[in-house]
């Protein structure tokens, strides 16, 4: 059982940088005053419909709150023990992750290591890990045998990048998962059209979602980043603005959307991990033209 009456934070219309944006801005806010869902004492986790409605109670408390006023809430007060970072060390992880370091650093951190991501996010994944004192990092991933039978020639992501997520990402993601309550996302909402509603506190049929950057701008990334002196990712310089696996990132040129180089020329937008994908269970031979999977080896 979740006890959600230990929550003190309450929501606030002003904003600083470290508040979040405007109030113009909480575009996404599901918890306002015509939420049918009335504050409550004690709500259960163990069903979807309840997580929902807890998401929703704390919405409503929290949703304009300071993010390590929603970090502090959830790691110390509402899921001890029972919540996990989800980080891709990215272009902008640097922030939450230093955020998450002032709150606990031992909350878990945990990075889907696909197998093919560029090896400066591995080193920098350390490095950063090391740099914030973070030392609950734990690296997940698909395991060789799901790799040799679903990815052997590493082609997937050329001819199946839906599937090629399902089984690097989301399978490995809902396995370390499944001894969480609820897990911490760096996502916010000027990151993509996908996003622009995206509430700080959601759920899903297994777990609570907690957004705690959802109301930031880009701006106010920047400045945190460079008021706390937060180490780059190596990569942005080079143009890079949005980091995933390096078989499907690019460059991103003056002017774009930082995740337009994430998937280029692909209606694909998201890896799946807030989607849940459906786990692909036969080899490629088994369902492509030989056509297919040479094109895959050559991209
Ligand atoms: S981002 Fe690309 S390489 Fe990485 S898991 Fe998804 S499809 Fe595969």
């Amino acid at each position: 059982m979740v006890s959600i009456d230990k929550l003190s934070g309450s929501p606030s219309r002003s904003f600083s940088r470290e508040g979040g944006p405007a109030e113009d801005r909480v575009i996404g806010n599901r918890a306002d005053a015509s939420d049918p869902t009335g504050p409550s004492d004690h709500l259960s986790c163990e069903a979807g419909d309840d997580r929902r409605a807890l998401a929703l109670d704390l919405q409503r408390r929290l949703g304009y709150a300071l993010p390590a006023r929603v970090l502090a809430a959830a790691v110390h007060e509402t899921f001890p023990g029972r919540v996990a970072v989800v980080s891709s060390f990215g272009a902008e992880s640097a922030v939450l992750l230093h955020l998450v370091a002032t709150i606990d650093a031992a909350t878990p951190v945990l990075f889907v290591d696909t197998g093919r991501h560029f090896p400066e996010t591995l080193d920098y994944r350390d490095r950063l890990a090391t740099h914030l004192g973070l030392t609950g990092l734990r690296s997940i991933g698909p395991d060789a045998a799901e790799v040799a039978a679903l990815d052997a020639d590493a082609s997937r992501a050329v001819w199946d990048p839906d599937g090629c997520c399902a089984f690097r990402k989301v399978a490995p993601l809902q396995r370390a998962l499944a001894g969480f309550d609820a897990w911490i996302s760096g996502r916010k909402r000027f990151q993509a059209d996908t996003r622009f509603d995206l509430p700080v506190f959601e759920a899903d049929d297994d777990h609570v979602k907690i957004n705690p950057l959802a109301n930031w701008s880009a701006d106010d990334v920047a400045a945190y980043v460079a008021d706390h002196r937060l180490p780059p990712h190596p990569l942005v310089d080079r143009g890079y603005l949005s980091i995933g696996c390096a078989p499907c990132t690019s460059r991103v040129a003056v002017g774009e959307d930082p995740r337009a180089g994430r998937w280029r020329g692909l209606a694909k937008t998201e890896c799946g991990i807030h989607r849940r994908l459906p786990i692909p269970t036969e080899a490629p031979s088994a369902s492509l033209p030989p056509s297919a999977v040479r094109a895959g080896r050559e991209g």
